[in-house]
């Protein structure tokens, strides 16, 4: 079996260090699907979820951004924060979620709408990751 060893890492410490047989991502410019061998690579990524499979098994992560780096056998993802599935604060997620909504329908003149806009878009792919969790 054929792996590339996967390392997810914030600010806080690292979130995940294991072998995978696929990662898959999605950078700035569309979806990415790493395998081991994979050409050296550095790509900015949009809030969104990592994809890890193994074994026939996925592993799901959130991460806000960030950046990937890809060598022949090691795929590493820096990222300013990153949840495993099953680490996911669902009603957390849902509180931001809603705060975010309402921030941008009150329209109120010190709204700051990239901000709104970027907390509401973290919550949905908190939201949709921790629906993987197994
Ligand atoms: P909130 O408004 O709930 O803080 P946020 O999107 O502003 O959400 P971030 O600034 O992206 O939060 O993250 C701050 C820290 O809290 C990070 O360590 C992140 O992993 C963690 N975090 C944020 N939301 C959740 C959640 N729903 N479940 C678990 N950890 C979370």
């Amino acid at each position: 079996m054929s792996t590339v060893t996967t390392s997810i890492v914030t600010p806080d410490g690292p979130v995940l260090e294991e072998d995978y047989e696929m990662v898959s991502c999605t950078a700035e410019n569309g979806e990415l699907g790493i395998l081991p061998g994979h050409i050296p690579l550095v790509a900015p990524l949009k809030v969104s979820s990592v994809r890890l499979q193994i074994q026939g098994r996925t592993d799901y992560v959130s991460v806000s951004g960030g950046f990937l780096e890809v060598r022949p056998d090691r795929v590493t993802i820096l990222a300013q924060s990153a949840e495993r599935a099953s680490d996911i604060d669902v009603d957390r997620a849902e509180q931001a979620k809603q705060r975010a909504e309402k921030r941008l329908q009150d329209k109120q003149a010190n709204l700051d709408q990239i901000r709104a806009e970027q907390a509401l878009n973290r919550a949905i792919n908190r939201l949709d990751v921790a629906s993987h969790a197994r």
